[in-house]
């Protein structure tokens, strides 16, 4: 079994208690690794060398165009290492190779676009209207930056907040899942060797309770940029709102996939599919209700049944396998509670309900039919392959079902009408509107969630700003003094 170490002013540390605790390959249901389970002590080291290193030494010096090379240069280093970071992605987390490769082979693009910006932030001079001043403003990084993240996509998911971060000229400290710390720690390596100084990516590991909320409130802590569940995040905020802590949140989803009467019935179904069945549901942006026209509806059913019951079940790192293994059993659990949960609410069973023949963690893909929206299947995140199918008459309805959600994360429309599909972007409130597709992101499109689905957004131009911090500056250039007690 492999065992790691923490990773913090650019050292390979143990953790200082000298615990460690072993994280599971989801697949074959055994432990693979240990993990250094962290420390208070260890959270506070970590947050201190971030800290020498924002004010002082290497990092601080960097001209903001050295700076932006250097973050490039760290997207060529993840390119070399992509083969290995997923692969040891896919250990932790069971997720198909396919799936993690594709992800990590894109994150480089978050480091090159971010970097490119890193000497494009710019201040303004002010036209002012008073005599006698010259007034500019100049952008600074926010400070050490608390990066705390999920299992279902560690390292995708690191990089929209740490690519940005480090642009900014902020230095980070990350707390990734207990569940799927291995990647993360294999990645400080690789940006260490690649140049990076240290103390400027620093990683701790352990449980959220102590170690992810000793980060969070840590007092040299100015930034928290949180990826996870909206329960979690709810109490980050409370948590970083005692020292007014910048806080970022990408929480959870339960997205509409809307498909009128008039789409192309073919994509719409790939499209409900690759919504809740790609990465086994376990995305934040899963389609995990299907509102589907009431003319059409029986038909969409019957071709998802048969597309979704075909899905090959298997080893998440061969290529012909489309659905995975559940992460953990606790979520496995849940998944199984919520199918349970969606037949005593009177929701029809018309594909799966349990776990898979195979065994391990599997489960089968579900869908439930005559479901309705106010029902728990409808309105609660599972986060697993568990689709609710709700018919709706007509573009108001549709409307309606689509918002009577406390979460906004995302959404698709399947129609030819264009005029309808225009309209439904404008009406849904959510941070995405796919229009013909569904789960495609970039690095250059804001992301992020309205209601209970979060606080700001990452990815595009402006989320670089939620790294940095204005300032303003008035110069006396001759103005009269006047009365002292009185404002200028
Ligand atoms: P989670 O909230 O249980 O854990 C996320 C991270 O928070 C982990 O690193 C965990 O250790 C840490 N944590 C837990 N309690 C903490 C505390 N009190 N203080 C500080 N840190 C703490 O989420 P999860 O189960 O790992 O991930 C699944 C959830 O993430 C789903 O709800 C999903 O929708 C959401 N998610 C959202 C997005 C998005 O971009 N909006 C993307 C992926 C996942």
């Amino acid at each position: 079994m492999q065992r790691y170490d923490m990773f913090i002013d650019g050292e390979d540390r143990p953790a200082s208690g000298g615990e460690w605790f072993p994280t599971d390959n989801p697949y074959l249901g055994t432990p693979w690794a240990e993990i250094p389970l962290g420390t208070e002590a260890d959270v506070d080291d970590a947050v201190r060398a971030a800290d020498r290193a924002l004010r002082g030494g290497r990092w601080a010096e960097l001209t903001a165009t050295a700076r932006g090379a250097l973050v490039r240069r760290l997207g060529d280093a993840i390119t070399e290492h992509a083969r290995h970071l997923a692969e040891v992605e896919v250990r932790d987390n069971g997720k198909l190779f396919s799936e993690m490769y594709g992800q990590v082979t894109y994150v480089p693009q978050w480091f090159y676009y971010y970097g490119g910006l890193a000497d494009k932030i710019e201040g303004t001079v002010l036209p002012l209207d008073k005599k006698g001043y010259f007034a500019y403003t100049k952008k600074e990084p926010v400070g050490v930056v608390a990066v705390i993240t999920p299992w279902n996509s560690p390292l995708l998911l690191l990089a929209w907040k740490v690519a940005a971060a480090l642009a900014a000229g902020c230095t980070v400290v990350v707390k990734p899942s207990e569940y799927t710390s291995a990647s993360t720690l294999e990645l400080a390596r690789v940006l260490h060797d690649a140049g990076l100084p240290p103390g400027v990516f620093n990683v701790v590991t352990g449980h959220g309770q102590d170690v992810g909320a000793a980060l969070v409130g840590h007092p040299l802590v100015r930034k928290v940029s949180f990826t996870g569940s909206d329960a979690t995040g709810r109490h980050i905020n409370r948590a970083a709102a005692d020292d007014f802590k910048h806080v970022s949140l990408e929480l959870g989803g339960k997205s509409p996939n809307i498909v009128f009467s008039d789409a192309d019935v073919e994509s719409a179904v790939n499209g409900a599919v690759s919504g809740i069945f790609a990465a086994t549901g376990q995305t934040c942006i899963a389609g995990s209700r299907l509102l589907v026209q009431a003319d059409v509806h029986d038909e969409v059913v019957a071709r998802l049944v048969e597309l979704a019951g075909t899905a090959r079940m298997g080893d998440p790192m061969d290529e012909g396998t489309q659905v995975g293994p559940i992460t953990t059993p606790a979520q496995y659990a849940k998944v199984l509670d919520y199918i349970d949960i969606a037949r005593k609410e009177g929701a029809h069973l018309a594909l799966g309900g349990g776990p898979a023949e195979r065994g391990g963690l599997f489960v089968e893909p579900t869908v439930f039919t005559g479901v309705r929206n106010s029902m728990r299947i409808a309105q609660e995140e599972v986060f697993g392959p568990v689709l609710a199918v709700i018919a709706f008459e007509d573009e108001d309805e549709a409307v309606a079902l689509a918002n009577d959600s406390r979460y906004g994360l995302g959404a698709g429309v399947w129609t030819r009408d264009m005029g309808r599909a225009f309209r439904m972007a404008d009406r849904i409130r959510s941070g995405t509107v796919w229009i013909n597709t569904y789960r495609a992101v970039s690095f250059l499109a804001p992301f992020g969630g309205f209601k209970d689905s979060g606080l700001g957004r990452e990815n595009g131009i402006a989320a670089i700003n939620a790294y940095l911090d204005d300032k303003t500056v008035w110069i006396n250039t001759g103005a009269a003094t006047g009365n002292p007690f009185v404002m200028r």
